[in-house]
Parts: structure tokens; C-alpha cells; sequence
């Protein structure tokens, strides 16, 4: 795969005009609705909150954990080599997201501060997290 499949691969999830390369942090693509101040990732193009329409938006590049756990048996179809440690992150925005975090579990403790950033998942550009200086 070239680098230019996957930075089109990575276009739908991640706020980034440049090029995108595993490790470099990023923005989630994600939608705002300017009427009641919903935030949604992914990205909708109406707000399922009040149906107003909602603008694209990028969430802040850091989040707060707030739940984290170690998959060490790989789901049928993985394509992250086991173990690995996957953390609910907290934005800003108030939006919650799902993604593999590059650390192990013993060292994301909850209120860890992340990062978002560009990260394989087997041959496909997506998202993870990665650990942002202390806890708090
Ligand atoms: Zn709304």
C-alpha cells in the first residue's frame, strides 16, 4: 500500500489537510451543531439531537481516559496483533471515543491524559491514542 492509499484511506476520520503519516497527531473528524452545541464522531451531516444541520469540525488533538482495558484474545477478523491496550477517551467537546492506545495497560491510568494520532490498523490509516505527559 502507498503512502497516498492511506492517507485516502484515513481522509473519513481524521481533520487533516497535509499528509498523513502513522505517529503524527491529529484531529478527529467530527460535526457540530452551531443550534444546540451537540457534538458527534464520526461526522453527521444532521444533528441527531435537534435534526438541525451540523458543520464539520475537528475535535481537540488531546482527550482524558476515563475507561481502559487490555485485549489480550484477538477478535474474529483482528487486525491488531494481541495484546493491546484500548481506552475510552473524553474530549473536550464532550464526545467519548474508542481507540487502541499505544502503551500498555499498566501505564494509561484513568485521567491519563492522550493524544489522538494517525495509527496503522493492520494496512488501513486510522486513529489511536498515545500517551500525552502526566495524569490529570
Ligand atoms: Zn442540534
Amino acid at each position: 500500500m502507498t503512502a497516498a492509499e492511506r492517507d485516502r484511506l484515513g481522509e473519513g476520520l481524521l481533520a487533516e489537510d497535509g499528509p498523513l503519516v502513522p505517529g503524527k497527531v491529529v484531529g478527529l473528524r467530527a460535526s457540530h451543531c452551531p443550534a444546540c452545541a451537540r457534538w458527534e464522531f464520526p461526522a453527521l451531516a444532521y444533528c441527531p439531537g435537534c435534526d438541525g444541520r451540523a458543520e464539520p469540525s475537528a475535535l481537540s488533538a488531546q482527550a482524558t481516559v476515563i475507561g481502559v482495558t487490555a485485549v489480550l484474545h484477538p477478535p474474529p477478523g483482528a487486525l491488531v496483533p494481541v495484546p493491546y491496550t484500548v481506552a475510552l477517551a473524553a474530549f473536550p467537546e464532550g464526545v467519548a471515543v474508542l481507540g487502541v492506545v499505544t502503551a500498555a495497560l499498566d501505564d494509561v491510568p484513568l485521567g491519563q491524559r492522550v493524544e489522538t494520532v494517525a495509527m496503522l490498523i493492520g494496512e488501513r490509516l486510522g486513529y489511536g491514542f498515545q500517551l500525552a505527559g502526566g495524569a490529570g
